[in-house]
């Protein structure tokens, strides 16, 4: 009998889940949960770049799972904004903000400079953590426009305002063609080469 590799995929973000469980599962490992451990605790998310925060992530759930961990940390930058809401994108319009107040505020935030679109970015920090220690960290960009006009039903957290085109949201996306362009997706595929070698050596 082979036994596969255990990795965890270290977040309670079911949309990111989905996004990430399909890279991985074209790797010669078994795909764990938060969810299969029980009710773990959350990371303090206090690192100043994604990277750190996804780090902290990485290091906090292997050390709870005893197992080796995928974390990822990511986020929207709007230029108009300065680069907001970034590291607190998920937290935006407050501690326990959800995708619509986050949205609405914004856009709030857009009509207060009076500015009616922007160039913006996504970005993704994924760090694996081995058993042993062993770190891998791969990061990916998707550059967009944010417009004031929400725009389909798929994704989750600011899609329905990231225009990819002219007149296309990630929202109206399919989640394979959200992958093959989106940040998390550039991401994913970096760290799914760097595994694939590091686990056929
Ligand atoms: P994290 O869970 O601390 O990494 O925060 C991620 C937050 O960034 C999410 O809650 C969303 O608000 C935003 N975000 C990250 N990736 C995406 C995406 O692919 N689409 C839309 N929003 C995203």
């Amino acid at each position: 009998m082979i036994i596969l590799k255990k990795i965890v995929i270290a977040t309670k973000n079911e949309s990111k889940l989905i996004e990430m469980k399909n890279a991985f599962e074209k790797l010669p490992v078994e795909i764990l949960y938060l969810k299969d451990f029980g009710d773990t605790a959350d990371a303090i998310e206090n690192g100043k770049t994604f990277l750190e925060n996804a780090r902290i992530k990485a290091e906090f759930f292997r050390k709870q799972t005893n197992c080796a961990c995928l974390a990822d940390d990511s986020g929207l930058e709007v230029d108009a904004l300065n680069g907001y809401p970034g590291i607190f994108s998920a937290r935006f319009a407050g501690f326990h903000a959800d995708d619509g107040t986050n949205n609405k505020k914004l856009i709030e935030e857009l009509e207060k400079i009076n500015v009616e679109e922007s160039k913006a970015d996504y970005r993704c920090a994924l760090v694996f953590i081995d058993e042993d220690g062993t770190v891998f960290e791969t990061e990916g960009v998707c550059y967009g426009t944010i417009k004031k006009i929400p725009r389909g039903q798929g994704g989750f957290g600011y899609d329905p305002y990231f225009y990819v085109e002219e007149n296309k949201t990630m929202a109206e996306l399919s989640l394979e063609d959200k992958n093959k362009i989106s940040h998390r997706g550039e991401a994913l595929r970096k760290m799914v080469t760097i595994l694939k070698k590091y686990f056929s050596e």
